[in-house]
Formats: C-alpha cells, structure tokens, sequence
C-alpha cells in the first residue's frame, strides 16, 4: 500500500480531506458526508487466527488508517474502543440455520456504543491539545445520546450537550440519558426527535453561537460511528463461514442506515456476506424508494422501535453516491417495514418457539426473517442482528413475555444513579441559553 486513503464529499468528490478531518469535522463543510474516495484493499488471509475485535478492527482498517495523523494511533484506539463482546449465537430452538449477532454487550446496552466510543478514542487523540474544549451537540431518539454520553463522560477535553424529546424516550433510555453530570448536559425538549434535529443544525450554522463553541457532531453521519462497525460484521460472517461453511445473510434493524451501510462496507471488501436486508419499523422511506425508484423522505411516525423513528435517513446519501443507479442498489439490498402490532405478536411468538427475548428493534428483523419463504430460510445461514438489548425497553417486552427480563450489570449501575436534566422549549434561543 503506498498511497493515503481520501474521504471525499458525497456532495463533491473534488473536496476531499484526510480521515482526521473528516473524523473532526462530521459533516463535509459543503453540507454531504464523507465517504473513502475508494475502499482500500483487504488481504482476507491477514484474518487467520484473529477473533478478538479490536484485533480485527486493527487489520480491517489499516488501509483507512494509512498514512493519516492517527495511523501509528490506530491499535490504541481500537483496544481502548472495541474490546466488548459481540457474540453470533446460534438459535438452537429453530430448525433451519438461524443465529443472532448480539451487539448489546456494551456500557449502554446497545450497538451504538462500538461506534461512540471507537469516535471518542479517535477524537482524544485528535482533540486534547485543543485550547477550547470541543462542544459536541447530539440529538436523539433514545440510544445514541447515551451512549455518546457514556463513550466522552469524564473526558476534559469535550462537553456533551444531549437533546431528547420529552415524552418519546423509553423510561430506561431516559435514565441512560440523564445519568451523567459533570461534562454532560441533558437536555428534555418540549417537542419531537425532529425539533432536536433541527435545533442542533441551527446551532452549526449560528454565527454567533459557532464564535463561542467549537461544535462537532456524534450523529452517524460521522464516519468515525461506521468505520469500527465493520469489525462486527467482519467477525460474525467469518463465524458462519467457520461453522457452515457458507456466506452468512444478515437482517439489520434499521434507521438512519448507518449499522447497514458498515455490513455493505464489509461485503465490498470481500468478507463472506450475501444478502443484506433491512427491517424497518412504519417509517418506511427506504422501502417504498427501492420498490417505486423515487426518493421521498418524510416527517418520522412515532413507534415501539422509537431508536428507528427516522422519515430522512442521513446515510441512504452515503449508499446513493456508491451505487448511483437504484437498480445497482436493489442488488445490494432489500427492504421491508414492520408495524407495532408485528413488532409485539413477533415478540411473543420468538419467546414461546424459541425460548429468546427480543428488543423492539431486533423484533423487526426476526419478523422480516419470519416472512421470508421456506426455502430461503432453510437454504442459507441468516442472521438476525440485536441492536439492543431487551431490558432497555422492559415496560413494552415485559408484558408480551410474561416475565421480567434480568438487566445486564452495566445497565443495572445506569439505573442506579440520579438523574440531571434541564428543560427547554424546542427554539434556538433556548439551547443558546442552556449551553451558555
Ligand atoms: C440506532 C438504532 C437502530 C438503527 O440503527 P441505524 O444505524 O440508525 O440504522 C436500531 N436499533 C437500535 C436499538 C438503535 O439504537
């Protein structure tokens, strides 16, 4: 390898940055996101041996790594990042080849934690010498603030600023929310996830609040959320190859498509992945563009999957400008929606057959499983994806299994601590006042 990987615009492939600027910036200053002028190339042979993910990470993205400012920095960043379990366990009640890729082992209990904490490892790095402590702004539905919360609490060089929209977050996300204190500011906004959004976008482009702060972003629209996810993918589809001998199919609970696009990464730097299928709660904006070939997001629909409650997925730019032509992105993946009543009967019916207890997120993927025909789910190893782990929604779970659900350690010390928080009207005004 001699040359250093670009990341280029999706807006302008003549704008391109190294990967710490991208990793710093978030979004490209023309308004699109980065993407890698090219994937680089992968030696597969180099993943002999390797299970632990902070080691493949390490190997997956030295390539994207090379030659940048953090190259000599990546092995720390990944052990100090990725070193949590991701296990592909197999469903042994059901009888055709079927296995979960469990991506809830982390702090908060849920996958965006891999992403979190791999950007705030790379951000340290970047950050620390800084003299105005970064302020990064994240509006959330439920699962990226705490965990965004969780990867940069404690760290002196960064404030956390969290908008949440009061009344549409589970009770257990909340706390997650609100747990932190010290450099993490939460803030319960009187209106929806879409107000949150639109208020952080204001904040970045605000003249007179950007001379105060250095904002930055920890949304997916950060490259440095994909990048790591590629290790998951990277270690499950090698664990079916192992155990089947075949590719694995994966089924991915999906929002702002940015779990999705690092399993279309992986399958395009050669690892052993067929189909990618997205499962949707009722915001079906990417189903209904695959199916009719018009784009047309929309305003999101409150739902049981509330952390997929996205009308305009951000990263669906991302996988238009890799494959321009919809009909070279049909080959790449398919799509379906679930409804809330789906989401529950699925839940109960997964618990009775087979003995597993899915978040309402997972439960999307395992009903898109459960409508596929026959003979697809016996000819080829399909994997559904948890996104979350069941005890953070235990007020909608609970009642469909009948029993309650033990909460992993980690999540249990969250829910033991008090709550800070602040209130605010969904304006402009009000979170210039609350980050003064
Ligand atoms: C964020 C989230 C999703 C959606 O992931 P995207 O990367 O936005 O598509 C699915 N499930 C859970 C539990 C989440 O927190």
């Amino acid at each position: 390898m001699t040359v250093s990987t670009r990341y280029i615009s999706t807006r302008n492939a003549a704008a391109s940055a190294t990967l710490s600027e991208a990793l710093a910036r978030g979004l490209a200053p023309d308004g699109g996101l980065y993407v890698p002028e090219r994937l680089p190339a992968l030696d597969l042979a180099a993943f002999s041996g390797l299970t632990r993910l902070p080691d493949l990470a390490r190997q997956a993205l030295q390539g994207f790594f090379y030659a940048d400012r953090l190259q000599y920095e990546l092995a720390g960043i990944t052990e100090a990042a990725l070193d949590m379990a991701a296990p592909t366990t197999a469903v042994e009640a059901c009888a055709d080849p079927l296995s979960v890729l469990e991506l809830y082992h982390g702090p908060t209990a849920a996958f965006k934690d891999f992403g979190a904490r791999f950007l705030a490892e790379s951000l340290q790095r970047l950050e620390s010498a800084q003299p105005l402590p970064l302020t990064i702004l994240v509006a959330t539905s439920g699962d990226t603030g705490g965990a965004v919360a969780a990867a940069f609490y404690r760290r002196p060089w960064v404030r956390v600023v969290i908008l949440y929209p009061k009344g549409l977050v589970s009770p257990r996300q909340e706390q997650q929310l609100t747990c932190w204190g010290e450099n993490v500011r939460s803030l319960r906004v009187e209106g929806s996830f879409d107000d949150c959004q639109r208020m952080v976008k204001e904040a970045f482009v605000d003249p007179q609040l950007r001379r105060r702060h250095r904002f930055s972003s920890a949304n997916s629209i950060n490259i440095g959320r994909l990048l790591p996810q590629m290790a998951y993918y990277i270690a499950s589809s090698l664990e079916i190859r192992r155990r089947t001998g075949r590719s694995g199919s994966y089924i991915i609970p999906a929002g702002n498509l940015g779990n999705a696009f690092a399993a279309v990464w992986a399958r395009e730097l050669g690892l052993p992945i067929d189909r990618i299928v997205l499962a949707h709660n009722s915001n079906c904006t990417v189903p209904d563009y695959l199916q009719s070939g018009e784009w047309r997001p929309r305003a999101s629909i409150a739902t049981l999957a509330s952390a997929m409650d996205v009308g305009n997925p951000s990263n669906m730019e991302r996988l238009r400008s890799m494959y321009p032509a919809i009909d070279s992105l049909r080959a790449q993946l398919s799509a379906d929606s679930v409804d809330d009543a789906a989401i529950c009967a699925r839940i109960s019916a997964d618990y009775r057959e087979f003995g597993r207890t899915w978040c309402p997120h997972t439960a999307t993927a395992a009903e898109v499983y459960r409508r596929l025909p026959a003979e697809a789910r016996q000819e080829r190893p399909w994997v559904l994806v948890a996104t979350a782990h069941p005890a953070k929604f235990n007020e909608i779970v609970e009642p469909l299994i009948g029993r309650p659900i033990a909460v992993p350690g980690d999540l249990a010390k969250l829910l033991s601590l008090p709550q800070h928080r602040t209130d605010v009207a969904p304006s402009l005004a009000s979170l210039a006042a609350a980050l003064a």
